[in-house]
């Protein structure tokens, strides 16, 4: 049977954005993100990251500084909250295909652990992440952390000023609040 998830982000959208991240020291959290994905976890969720890492084909980190920080970030999420993590390592040319706001990270994704789309949301603090989430055919939230301030909020289905608060706004429209 298919289930809802919630895609999700990574830089600027659960931790504060640190440019080109390949440090674990440098991974914090916003305030509340912990509990937030707990919440929706529990109400049926399956939590899902999405997240382009050009900064590896720029040759600014390599995949095990993204591994070490991604570690980091899991460990401070109490380890199994998140089922998935989808990561693009290309330029910003995109040239495998896969780069948000190209949906097909998210199709892998669905593909790979049963997930209902239509009934799911992507989270993310640029324009990207919601024109990623709507192409897939989930529903999109901009959150104003990281870069999420200026960002174009067209096509949107809620602005939240953070993680913790775009988890209250889809488990309030789930019902599960
Ligand atoms: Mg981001």
């Amino acid at each position: 049977m298919s289930q809802p998830a919630v895609f999700l982000d990574r830089d600027g959208t659960l931790m504060h954005e640190v440019n080109y991240c390949r440090d674990p020291a440098e991974v914090r959290l916003f305030d509340g993100a912990a509990e937030a994905l707990r919440r929706l976890r529990d109400a049926g969720f399956v939590l899902v990251i999405i997240t382009n890492q050009s900064g590896i084909a720029r040759g600014l980190l390599t995949v095990a500084d993204f591994e070490n920080v991604q570690a980091r970030l899991l460990e401070l999420l109490d380890g199994d909250l998140i089922a998935a993590t989808y990561m693009c390592p290309d330029g910003p040319a995109g040239e495998s295909g896969r780069r948000k706001p190209l949906p097909a990270m998210v199709h892998e994704a669905a593909h790979d652990l049963g997930i209902d789309l239509a009934r799911s949301w992507f989270v993310g603090d640029k324009a990207i992440d919601v024109q990623c989430g709507l192409a897939a055919g989930t529903r999109a939230v901009l959150v104003r952390t990281g870069h999420g301030a200026g960002e174009d909020a067209a096509g949107a289905h809620f602005v939240a000023k953070d993680i913790a608060s775009a988890g209250e706004f889809i488990l309030s429209d789930s019902g599960a609040s």
